[in-house]
């Protein structure tokens, strides 16, 4: 007879923890106890060894679908004569306990709503332990009703009874909730006036949108913009009133095998859309067209791929039956601009695009955006880390005394916050261009704070000089470590991966601020003996404009050609300038007035695909670039161009761009089509990176920054380096573009206090 107390650390709470403890030691037979801690879980049953092993694996083996264990403590004591098996009363404020992610309905839950017979029959908010909301309705912690957005309703008396009961699948399911007791919907017109209530709301909506109207749709984490996906028309209205011209629209559709219709799906694709995360996920798109499923041209023009996601709440559910097909599901906002949570807000800024409004009365406690994902030989890569994911945290090798804050960057900012081992990342909150997203950077560094009770002892920031995120962490008071940008790019992908030095580190991206005051972006460290070295880079060109020249690739090429030639603008396809406007820039590449350098791999592949004319001015950030990318489609060569190192003694290798740029030019003279050229450009830079990858020689090449989300640049690289005998390590869980600064700038402020 012994006594065998575990303690549990993860995400193991409101996951249905202590009740599958409770069910596992009735099926035992073991006396004992389980309790919600301020660290997680603790258990103590007693009992014959043998069982008591058993049990332990029992725990590990069939432990809830949502729940994870991070550790586990066990201990043998002296038996203390337990008779029965209780829940015990939750000890301590749970602090270090994670937050969970909201989680798709689950199964069961879908049958209910399906059944004519069960009281949640259509009920939109139904849900359960192992499914529903959870980060986008917590207010606080210890998870409890009373903290979330929850408490204004009471439970009826059939729904506390199975809150109560522990063999109940709706046992502490802090959001439980039914028609009678819970929250419901309303349909409003443009100006709020209700037109229909409950079910008939979700009905009239659906047959709105049928009509191809635009319907603001309050969800989890926040509005939608829903309208028919088949009809030209209502496409491109939503895409004029958005002010949203060519980026793709994510959709959702009613169904698995209606996504099949219209996409590849792999096996592991089909496991993401279906997970409980059910992010979008960047898909394929057939060769033929579906006779079943018509999906607008406008939806994602000129792009191979569909950003899909499946129904994940109940709501979502029933309209998507009603609707039959798929619908536009893109975010609640104008272009960039944080998603919208309030529904009076959202009257306001959405009036203009949304013609109706389906809204609830269970208030958001912050903005929760769909993530996006796509998979990579077989794995997941998450592009945009929110809904599903957030805030889930990764852990580190070791636990770090001292807790980091840290505010991201510029574009695609969000927060990160460590504590002991873990690094917890913000969900996604945008590019800090407008007022709106300003306002969410700041309300989700307090709600980061406040929801760990942490008090950070340092604060990382990028350095450059004028970002917000800069600016306001430099305001706090707390001890400051700048973190150079693509230095925190290659941290973030080892916490990733979990990788540690000795390393070569290649962050590639739009741009970054560099420590010498040049704009950087085509950057290898060796990151080795507690120190980062900047050991090569792209060559450097001038970028007219400066910042102006992200939005005009023909910008960047004009000033990497006027690096090679005495007449750039002769090189560039006609019209792309005007007289005045070449003339103007020539100036400012002479004087060298506004035109900062930059070893940019990003700006590089605009230059290209401004000289093959792809694109001269773009929309969205990477959109040259992807086009790059989309021009090869499905060619296979192993050509390149040449690749020239220039090794000064005392400085870092440049790689030279230039005969792979006349190469482009030439073979372009020559009518080489673009995807042939496009093909030879992504290969020759896979060789460059092979090529310093062998003059550093260290085994683990850490591949991070927006250029690797361009899928047959990673693919190529990747190869390349393994058949060299490198190991090739790229992001799964943190973004490779700047969704992944914050933690990687804990990660580098860490590295760089524990040199001291
Ligand atoms: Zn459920
Ligand atoms: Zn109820
Ligand atoms: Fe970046």
């Amino acid at each position: 007879m012994q006594r065998l107390r575990l303690e549990i650390k993860g995400a193991v709470q409101g996951v249905g923890f202590r009740p599958f403890v409770y069910r596992l030691a009735l099926r035992f037979n073991l006396p004992g106890w389980v309790s919600n801690t301020s660290m997680g879980v603790v258990v103590e049953v007693e009992g014959d060894i043998d069982v008591l092993r058993r049990f332990t694996e029992a725990i590990l083996k069939e432990k809830p679908p949502v729940s994870i264990l991070q550790d586990i403590y066990s201990e043998y004591l002296e038996p203390a004569g337990y008779t029965n098996f209780e829940i015990r009363r939750s000890t301590g404020g749970s602090k270090e306990a994670f937050v969970l992610p909201d989680l798709a309905t689950c199964g069961e839950c879908t049958l209910e709503i399906l059944a004519p017979d069960n009281r949640r029959y259509r009920y939109p908010f139904t849900n359960c332990t192992n499914c529903g909301p959870r980060y986008s309705i917590i207010n606080s912690i210890p998870y409890d009703r009373p903290s979330t957005t929850m408490s204004g309703f009471s439970m009826c008396s059939e729904c506390r009874e199975e809150y109560e009961n522990p063999l109940d699948r709706r046992f502490h399911a802090q959001p439980n909730a039914c028609p009678e007791c819970g929250p419901h919907l309303e349909l409003w017109d443009s100006s709020g006036i209700v037109i229909a209530e409950r079910d008939d709301a979700l009905r009239r909506t659906a047959a709105e949108i049928l009509e191809g109207r635009i319907v603001a749709v309050k969800g989890l984490g926040g509005f939608h913009l829903m309208t028919v996906a088949n009809s030209d028309e209502a496409v491109r209205t939503l895409r004029s009133r958005k002010g949203r011209k060519m980026k793709p629209l994510a959709m959702m559709f009613p169904s698995f095998s209606a996504i099949s219709e219209v996409c590849r799906v792999s096996a592991a694709e089909r496991d993401i859309l279906e997970s409980s995360s059910s992010p979008i996920v960047l898909l394929k798109k057939l060769d033929h067209e579906s006779e079943a499923v018509h999906i607008s041209e406008l939806v994602s023009p000129s792009n191979p791929e569909y950003g899909i996601m499946l129904p994940y709440t109940p709501l979502h559910i029933l309209l998507m039956m009603e609707i039959g097909e798929p619908v536009i599901a893109t975010s609640g906002n104008l272009s960039d601009e944080p998603i919208c949570t309030d529904e009076r807000e959202a009257l306001e800024r959405l009036s203009g695009i949304a013609d109706l409004f389906l809204v609830h009365n269970r208030p958001i406690a912050r903005h929760v955006d769909d993530s996006v994902v796509r998979i990579f030989n077989d794995s997941e890569m998450i592009l945009r880390r929110a809904r599903g994911y957030a805030p889930l945290p990764l852990s580190m090798e070791e636990e770090e005394s001292a807790s980091v804050l840290a505010t991201g960057g510029y574009l695609k900012n969000t927060l990160a916050l460590s504590i002991g081992r873990n690094v917890f990342t913000s969900q996604h909150i945008g590019d800090l261009e407008t007022p709106q997203a300003i306002k969410a950077f700041g309300e989700v560094w307090s709600s980061i704070e406040a929801l760990y009770n942490a008090h950070p002892d340092i604060i990382a920031f990028d350095m450059h000089p004028d970002y917000i995120s800069s600016v306001r962490a430099r305001e706090s008071q707390l001890r400051g470590i700048p973190v150079q940008h693509h230095i925190a790019h290659v941290f973030s992908c080892m916490l990733d991966r979990g990788i540690v030095p000795p390393l070569l580190g290649v962050s590639w991206d739009g741009t970054g601020y560099g420590s010498d005051g040049t704009v950087w972006g085509g950057e290898f460290f060796h990151i080795a003996d507690g120190t980062v070295k900047r050991i090569a880079h792209l060559r450097r060109f001038p970028l007219p404009g400066g910042d102006s020249a992200a939005r005009e690739p023909r910008r960047s090429a004009l000033g990497l050609l006027s690096k090679l030639y005495d007449d750039p603008v002769k090189y560039l396809p006609a019209g792309t300038f005007s007289i005045e406007e070449s003339d103007i820039i020539k100036q400012m590449l002479a004087s060298r007035l506004n035109s900062p350098l930059t070893s940019s791999a990003g700006r590089l592949f605009d230059a290209v695909a401004s000289i093959l004319d792809l694109y001269q001015t773009i929309e969205f950030e990477g959109q040259a670039a992807m086009a790059l990318e989309h021009a090869i489609g499905g060619i296979e060569t192993e050509e390149s161009y040449s690749v020239e190192m220039i090794q000064i003694a005392g400085e870092p290798v440049i790689i030279d761009w230039a005969p792979l740029v006349k190469g482009v030019i030439m073979d372009a003279a020559e009518g080489i089509s673009n995807g042939i050229i496009s093909a030879k450009f992504h290969n020759t830079l896979a060789v460059g990176i092979a090529a310093v990858a062998q003059r550093v020689g260290e085994k683990k090449v850490v591949l991070s920054g927006g250029c690797f989300q361009n899928i047959y640049l990673l693919g190529r690289v990747s190869n390349m380096l393994e058949n060299l005998g490198y190991e090739p390590v790229i992001h799964r869980s943190l973004p490779p573009n700047d969704g992944g600064i914050a933690p990687g700038q804990v990660m580098a402020a860490l590295f760089s206090e524990s040199k001291k």
